[in-house]
């Protein structure tokens, strides 16, 4: 038998094993487990700093048993099975340097006779803290041997310098893994490489096979480093071969071409109470040339909060509208796209009131569409839709669904992109009957390298700049356990309430819901609960209402009118204001429990209030203490209003979630040495092999091989597609 990367693992190696690879890391085939790569490497005589280690991580450490102690005792909470109480070994080990952690098993304490003071072994478990104490529970082993006085020496059992640590489950711990990897690296034979000979020549690549060789057996940290950058430019190009396939594509349909100008752009342009932004003008320039081109234009618009997207996408619609297309507007949540509707229908004025009697004769319709519309009320919508009356639709997902027929969709716009995937974007894009034009809106500062992969299919705009008279927001942040700052906190909000403006409350949690379990850890605080005790308590007088997501819509609705008329002076939210919320009368923010959200999603929350000409105000309240990294986080959003910076910094963090989360649970991904952000110097390289090779061989005959990996990750796209 001859075997290669698409033999099943059960033809080679033992039953145990095959089903412990399979079930708990899903991988099958001789290549998926090649392609299970160490997410790190073991030193030789490594020190462990068993200082560092954080709650929650998983591990694998280096450390000597120091001692093992048996107690026994009944499980707390239901009667001892048939009286008999249970054993619990505790070992202590430590570090070369003192630092010392707790194991513990349980009902094991025969494991007592090997886990004997002096022995050293590799640990692996996920880091737990009990009174006070980390611990391993239950941890896996490898007690090194015996005689070694040292761990330098003791570790020299394992062949090379590097010793790889994979990503591995309770059924197969690394060394087991590392084994099946050893047993199968021995039996496949050199692979074919599927990259372009030429490309691999000129680039100095790795062969393959030598590849998947030196990641999982490094002879050396040169070696390591030439493998990870071939393997790295395997993943960068296959994904960039399929982003600027579906670019080249798209590029080559045609499109209808919307003219420049027209009497509705034009009248809505005279009547703008304000001038544009230089960004605004620009972006607007270029998307109105290609509204008017006779391809689709398929653009990503970022502009950080407050920066004025709305304005230029309604533009452009307007441009659309004037010459008989019809434009819609896909926005993630029922409040944003009542927000957008009311937003667009008062800044149109009575350009919005096409077919009454005393509107201008260029005038159009605004049609709103939620799932929460009433059978009548979506009849109309319906009908305006199919007969062209409305010129601009504006809707949730429920846009998407069947029964929506547009007489002529010729733009889509889709606000807030990160929430929908690329399958909804398209799900729109077929309601039309040529490919309509596209634009993307988002306001989450994107990385270069993240807009060239997650968005690489896209033409990419900047609003960079803030509209005049705008005043930066002063975020600090509050510890919630010291009673001065709280008082003054909330005297802030009843300050800026007394001079006229508004305020938002923000916690994690809606309330009455279970929460799970979390140890010592309190549950985050909740909107319900929170608003009772403002209301009887520091803001006791104010007018509160609250808003989260498991209100009805028509309540959300009716929360969100009397907020932006100044009917109410303090909302009590959750997240469901985090997108594109304006009411720019709102001029304060207490975010309660703020280490529970994101770096940008506080950034995004803050970006609600000094939207209008007032300065702002965010006060990110925590317990969490100084010298912490989720402190670090907040202090960093405190610092800087930096958007882009910001979402960096975001990235750094998701990314080593991503390796301790996804990857430790073995989630097969396309992408799984490449950094998004570390890697960008190899993303733009790909990016431009990527154009030539297809320029040169669009359906890439030429490198059957290379196309099998391409049409393979196109058919996955939404996977990585819709990471961001
Ligand atoms: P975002 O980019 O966050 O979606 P919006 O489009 O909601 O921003 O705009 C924020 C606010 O700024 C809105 O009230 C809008 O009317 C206003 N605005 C937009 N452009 C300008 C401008 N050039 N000058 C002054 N205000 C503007
Ligand atoms: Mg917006």
């Amino acid at each position: 038998m001859i075997i290669g990367l698409d033999t099943r693992l059960r033809e080679v190696l033992g039953k145990k094993t095959v089903e412990a690879l399979g079930e708990g890391l899903g991988l099958e085939t001789v290549g998926d487990l090649l392609g299970h790569y160490p997410f790190r490497y073991a030193q030789r005589g490594e020190r462990t700093d068993l200082g560092a280690l954080q709650i929650g991580e998983d591990v694998t450490v280096t450390a000597q048993v120091r001692a093992a102690v048996k107690r026994s005792f009944v499980p707390k909470g239901r009667p001892a099975r048939g009286g008999k109480p249970s054993d619990l070994l505790e070992v202590i080990v430590a570090d070369e340097g003192g630092r010392s952690l707790t194991l513990t098993f349980f009902n094991q304490s025969w494991r007592a006779k090997e886990l004997v003071a002096g022995r050293w072994g590799l640990f692996a478990g996920k880091v737990a803290q009990f009174r006070g104490r980390l611990q391993l529970n239950s941890p896996q082993y490898q007690l090194l041997a015996e005689d070694a006085a040292d761990p330098a020496s003791a570790i020299e059992e394992f062949a090379g310098t590097l010793i790889p640590v994979y990503p591995a489950t309770a059924e197969i711990p690394t060394w087991n893994i590392a084994k099946a990897i050893h047993t199968v690296l021995d039996m496949v034979p050199q692979p074919p490489d599927p990259l372009p000979r030429s490309l691999r020549e000129r680039l100095r690549l790795q062969h393959y096979g030598t590849a998947l060789r030196q990641i999982h057996r490094p002879e050396s940290h040169e070696a390591l480093g030439a493998a990870k950058k071939r393997l790295k430019w395997q993943e960068a190009l296959v994904m960039q071969a399929v982003l600027v396939r579906r670019k080249a594509e798209a590029a080559g349909e045609a499109a209808t071409a919307y003219a420049r100008g027209g009497a509705l752009p034009e009248a809505f342009d005279a009547r703008l109470p304000f001038t544009l932004t230089a960004g605004q003008r620009q972006v607007g320039e270029e998307i109105a040339n290609e509204l008017a081109g006779a391809h689709p234009m398929h653009r990503l618009l970022q502009g950080d909060v407050g920066s004025g997207k709305t304005l230029v996408a309604l533009r452009a619609m307007l441009q659309v509208v004037a010459h008989g297309g019809q434009a819609a507007l896909l926005a993630p949540t029922e409040v944003l796209a009542a927000q957008h509707h009311r937003s667009i229908v008062d800044m149109l004025g009575d350009l919005a009131r096409g077919g009454e009697l005393d509107a201008p004769p260029e005038a159009t319709r605004v049609a709103l569409l939620t799932g929460s519309a009433t059978a009548a009320q979506r009849r109309t919508v319906l009908d305006e839709v199919k007969t062209n009356t409305a010129g601009i639709i504006i809707g949730t997902h429920a846009l998407l669904y069947d029964g929506v027929d547009f007489a002529d969709l010729g733009f889509v716009v889709v606000d807030e992109q990160h929430r929908f995937g690329v399958e909804q974007r398209d799900a729109l894009r077929a309601k039309a009957q040529r490919p309509p034009h596209t634009l993307v809106m988002t306001a989450t500062p994107i990385p270069r390298t993240v807009a060239m992969t997650v968005y690489g299919d896209l033409e990419t705009s900047r609003l960079t700049e803030l509209p005049a008279g705008r005043i930066p927001i002063a975020t600090h942040v509050v510890p919630y356990t010291d009673q001065r700052w709280m008082q003054r906190a909330w005297s802030r909000v009843r300050e800026e309430v007394a001079a006229g403006r508004q305020a938002y409350v923000v916690c994690p949690r809606v309330g009455g819901e279970e929460t799970e379990d979390a140890g010592d850890r309190r549950p985050p605080l909740a909107v319900t609960d929170v608003i009772e005790q403002l209301q009887n308590g520091a803001l006791q007088g104010l007018r509160l209402a609250l808003l989260h997501g498991r209100l009805d819509a028509d309540e959300k609705d009716r929360v969100m009118r009397g907020y932006a008329a100044g009917e109410i002076d303090v909302l009590v939210a959750t997240t469901v204001i985090e997108v594109g919320v304006n009411v720019p009368n709102a001029t304060a923010m207490v975010v309660l429990d703020a280490e529970r959200f994101g770096i940008s999603q506080l950034h995004q929350l803050r970006g609600r209030v000094g939207r209008g000409t007032h300065p702002g105000l965010c006060l990110l309240v925590s317990e969490v203490p100084e010298g912490t990294s989720s402190r670090e986080r907040l202090d960093a959003v405190a610092s800087t209003t930096d958007g882009f910076a910001l979402a960096e910094l975001d990235l750094e963090q998701r990314r080593e979630g991503d390796v301790l989360g996804a990857a430790q649970s073995g989630v097969k991904s396309h992408v799984k040495l490449l950094s998004l952000l570390k890697d960008a110097d190899i993303i733009e390289a790909a990016r431009a092999e990527a154009t030539a090779l297809i320029e040169a061989d669009p359906g890439l005959k030429g490198e059957p091989a290379f196309a099998a990996l391409v049409d393979d990750l196109a058919a996955d796209r939404g996977d990585f597609l819709e990471k961001g």
